[in-house]
């Protein structure tokens, strides 16, 4: 067993922190304090081949390993988390589906650009009634001669507005169950299709999270993504690998807490003395390097799986569930150690902890982590 990043994977975490550290970090603050989507860091991110990497250079991809893409991911939250998912979801959530289920015609449509970063995506499954049930989905594809009709609403879809690129999952044969479901890929102009007011939210700010609504949205029958009816296995396959993205994206804002708690201890004196020198604060900081780094081998291993071509579920879900947790712990322990500066915004420790929160909820939330990993024990 080797514990070892490769040279190449190195290399890709100091080039991702450099470039995180000048151009992310700057805007972090910001856009999370204005609730704006950092339109700006998308060509540059596309230029750092962040928006397509594990696809093969022919589709436009940077033909990265799946750890590589972890660990970017981790990069980049760990500077931002809003900008960490818009990373993410672009990735593993809407280009991966079009490389895994896509036909030849609809990769060289779609592949090029949205690998390159030219175009972003999303993935749209939730829907207000919708949401760890996902089957209990209401929007409609109706086929007609020469294609489908779409009615129906998705709600939180990350992206949204500033994706091109929609997977979105609708009923093709609503008595069917989860059979019943297909996916299509969307393009963000037709006619029909319009996004609504994005959510206020606590933490990922910088994300966009608004509604989408189809009203009599004629789509062609090439969108059809896969076969009829097998949408719903596409949307859990897609985010078996989502999951991986999201605990990358967790490991990155504990490690950035972790950090931020560190330096500030060995600054902040009291009682004459750095805080760090008291037992108390060695203790908290004990816990969550401890978790930071038993998180960050849950994640890389449920990617070298992925790498490895071996199955992932359930070793992406207890990443993602420990990761999570992790976060949230970790950053709480980081405001701890700021006292009362942490709950300011002079310091970036609130935003991680706001940031942390999301982790534990979208791509399946806490429970339903433990759901796949218990099916997976007891089997
Ligand atoms: C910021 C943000 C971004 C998002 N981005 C996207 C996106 O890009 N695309 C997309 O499709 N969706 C997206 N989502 C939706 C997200 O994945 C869902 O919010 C999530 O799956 C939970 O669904 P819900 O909010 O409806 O909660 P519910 O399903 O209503 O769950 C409420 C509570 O009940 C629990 N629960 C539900 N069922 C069970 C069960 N069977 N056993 C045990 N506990 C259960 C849940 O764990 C939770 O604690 C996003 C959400 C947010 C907040």
């Amino acid at each position: 067993m080797d514990f070892e990043l490769t040279d190449e994977q190195q290399l890709i975490r100091d080039a991702v922190r450099e470039f995180a550290e000048s151009e992310i970090v700057p805007v972090a603050a910001e856009i999370d304090r204005d609730h704006r989507f950092p339109a700006e860091l998308l060509p540059k991110l596309a230029e750092m081949n962040l928006m397509g990497m594990t696809f093969p250079e022919k589709e436009g991809g940077a033909g990265a390993d799946y750890v590589s893409y972890v660990i970017a991911v981790e990069e980049v939250s760990r500077a931002c988390a809003s900008t960490g998912i818009i990373m993410s979801s672009h990735n593993s959530l809407a280009t991966w589906p079009v490389y895994k289920f896509g036909t030849r015609a609809q990769k060289d449509r779609y592949m090029h650009d949205m690998a390159s970063g030219r175009r972003l995506g999303a993935f749209a499954l939730t829907e207000p009634a919708a949401g760890t049930d996902a089957a209990a989905g209401t929007t409609t594809a109706v086929r007609t001669g020469d294609g489908y009709v779409l009615n129906g609403s998705k709600m939180f879809i990350s992206n949204a507005p500033h994706a091109e690129v929609y997977i979105v999952f609708a009923k093709t044969d609503p008595d069917r169950g989860t059979r019943g479901i297909s996916a299509f890929i969307v393009e963000g102009d037709t006619p029909g299709f319009a996004v609504g007011e994005a959510e206020h939210k606590m933490g990922i700010r910088g994300s966009s999270t608004p509604p989408l609504y189809f009203t009599d949205m004629r789509i062609p029958k090439e969108a059809l993504l896969g076969e009829e009816g097998e949408g719903f296995k596409i949307a859990m396959a897609t985010l078996d690998g989502g999951r991986i993205g999201v605990s990358a994206q967790a490991l990155g804002i504990a490690q950035a807490a972790l950090e931020a708690g560190v330096d500030y201890a060995k600054e902040r004196v009291q009682f004459g003395k750095p805080i760090a020198n008291l037992q108390a604060i060695q203790w908290m900081i004990a816990d969550s390097a401890l978790q930071v780094d038993a998180a960050r081998l849950l994640v890389y291993r449920a990617a070298a799986c992925v790498a490895a071509g071996r199955p992932y579920s359930t070793e992406g879900a207890m990443a993602k569930l420990f990761a999570s947790e992790t976060a949230t712990r970790v950053a709480d322990r980081a405001i701890q150690i700021h006292g009362g500066y942490g709950y300011t915004e002079a310091y970036p420790v609130e935003r991680h902890y706001r940031d942390a929160k999301i982790t534990e909820l979208y791509e399946g939330t806490s429970e339903v982590q433990r759901m796949v990993i218990a099916r997976s024990a007891l089997r």
